[in-house]
């Protein structure tokens, strides 16, 4: 299918999962007017940057490392949490990259992440009602009454507090500006020296009690200060100088792109003002920045400059006026011919995904992504069906673009050797190139056997759905390219990482999980099992 119809508003005349209603639609409008004025987040460069980096991820040159919070709040845009978040993501591909000898590629779901899709639109919650007038004590009596409230959708759409839940489209304008602010965090961060290879042991690493990760994570970073004293030998580089361009690495970000709404207003044309002068090379699969992925490069921010746009061929000064005028039209068409054909980005993340929910065929969520020059990902459950897997492949990549798409598996650790082979097969017979990953959390989630409002996930599910996908891949000569987690680095005030996932080896107990509970929507691996976990893909990496 040509992108020839496609527009960023044709998902408008297709059926929506998902969807969000908004009472006041003066009040969406003037709030999306507001948005496709505002800047982009992040550019057309970039964006391809990352696209050439997962053409490698595909091809076995690279690995995946994708990860972050289920939902992003608006509150955990601070410091100290961006910090903590970066720093796991930094420390886990720093532990596989040392243990696979790979470049990793770093995507965060952060700076964006906020709207959630929900399998219940709405749920039944206590309400606490004054019931009858203030006691003489000074205590007003109240009931308890069960009502029906809409589900929350994220901080973009509604609350998270019961009487909050009504969809306001001001929080568009709110997960936009909370979105630079964290962006513009992790740029500063990254190009202040924060990820730093010589200083590995500041990424917030102190607080880890386990003296086993200590001990493993100690190794690895000896035998990288190997390496580090024998490049700067090597390279003649002297301390305070010239390091060896270790100083920073790229990190790109990444969300659902639920509410297209919004996504619509930050989806920009290469041919439009703010970034006239791009023109990535079409042909190029790999950037240098590929080999030196522990480099030079920032959130997305380069040093590389790319050709300008190839200069249109003059037109023809010898035509009459008269013939001219009657060729015109025909002229308009081969100028049309010769141009380069217009590019549409989403510039509000590097990486948007489809979710498990959202992801038919003849529905609006495909039919946006189909038009948009990002990567992307799509996320593959146990109701997909091996022949819907390519029919996606072919209206979201007619053209075969490597790195363009990212297939997620996120079966569960019971289901991926039923479903996955299948899945593999169906793509093998075409030719398509894909980046297979492995969301190993959205198909493990389960209840609290001590609390059952809690959910959470166990440890050795995430492992074994990991480690199955990769032996599947083994046996039928495809590449499992990278995972998706949903982790994070956060703490407590007390500095105590949060506790929803159970395992690991801080062997987190059922019972342990109200200690430090924070996630308003799925668990999170902790920083010790995000750490766990790169040192168990490091292993299972080299071997
Ligand atoms: C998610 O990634 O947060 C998510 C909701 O995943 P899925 O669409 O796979 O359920
Ligand atoms: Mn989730």
């Amino acid at each position: 299918m040509s992108t020839k119809d496609w527009s960023p508003s044709s998902w408008r005349d297709k059926p929506i999962a998902q969807d969000v209603i908004y009472e006041d639609k003066a009040h969406l409008e003037k709030v999306l007017t507001k948005l496709r004025r505002l800047p982009p987040l992040v550019s057309p460069v970039e964006i391809d940057r990352l696209r050439c980096q997962l053409a490698d991820v595909a091809a076995g040159k690279a690995f995946l490392l994708q990860g972050g919070d289920c939902a992003e709040l608006f509150d955990d845009c601070s410091s100290d949490p961006i910090e903590h978040k970066l720093s796991l993501i930094l420390l886990m591909s720093l532990i596989i990259l040392h243990g696979s000898r790979l470049p990793v590629v770093r995507i965060a779901r952060i700076a964006g992440q906020y709207a959630k899709p929900r399998s219940k639109p709405t749920e039944m919650v206590d309400f606490e009602i004054p019931d009858g007038p203030v006691g003489t004590d000074g205590v007003q009596k109240t009931q308890i009454e069960k009502r029906e409230i809409l589900s929350f959708r994220g901080d973009n759409v509604n609350g998270y507090d019961k009487a909050d839940r009504n969809p306001d489209p001001e929080r568009l304008l709110g997960a936009y500006f909370h979105s630079t602010a964290t962006l513009n965090y992790i740029r500063t961060l990254l190009l202040s020296g924060f990820a730093d290879l010589h200083k590995p042991l500041d990424w917030s690493f102190s607080h880890v009690r386990s003296p086993e990760i200590h001990k493993a994570f100690s190794a690895v970073i000896e035998s990288l200060q190997d390496s580090l004293d024998f490049m700067k030998v090597a390279t003649g580089a002297v301390g305070g100088g010239e390091r060896g361009g270790m100083e920073t690495v790229d990190l790109f970000t990444s969300h659902e792109a639920l509410l297209l709404e919004y996504e619509e207003a930050l989806t920009r044309s290469d041919q439009g003002s703010t970034s006239r002068s791009f023109s990535p090379p079409s042909s190029r699969t790999s950037t240098p920045a590929v080999s030196r992925s522990v480099s030079q490069i920032r959130v997305g921010t380069t040093s590389e400059t790319y050709p300008h746009s190839p200069v249109r061929p003059p037109r023809s000064p010898k035509l009459t006026e008269s013939l001219q005028n009657s060729f015109s039209d025909i002229k308009l068409e081969k100028e049309k011919d010769v141009q380069p054909a217009e590019k549409w980005y989403n510039t509000s993340a590097h990486f948007i995904w489809i979710g498990d929910r959202t992801r038919q065929l003849d529905g609006a969520h495909v039919e946006y992504f189909r038009g948009i020059a990002n990567p992307i990902g799509i996320k593959l459950g146990p109701s997909m069906r091996p022949d819907e897997i390519v029919r996606i492949l072919d209206i979201v990549n007619p053209d075969r673009i490597p790195g363009k798409v990212t297939l997620i598996g996120r079966y569960g650790a019971d289901k991926v050797d039923q479903y996955l082979p299948a899945h593999i097969d169906a793509v093998k017979a075409t030719d398509h190139v894909v980046v297979w990953q492995c969301d190993a959390m959205h198909g493990n989630t389960k209840s609290s056997t001590t609390d059952p409002s809690l959910k959470t996930r166990h440890f050795v599910d995430v492992i074994t759905e990991i480690t199955r996908s990769m032996a599947i891949h083994r046996e039928k000569g495809t590449i499992l390219g990278g995972v998706h987690l949903e982790l994070t680095g956060e703490v407590n005030e007390e500095g105590y990482s949060v506790t929803e996932c159970i395992g690991g080896s801080m062997e987190l107990e059922d019972k342990d999980l109200s200690f430090n509970y924070r996630t308003h929507c799925d668990p999170r691996l902790n920083f010790e099992q995000g750490l766990d976990v790169a040192f168990l893909l490091a292993d299972h990496l080299r071997s």
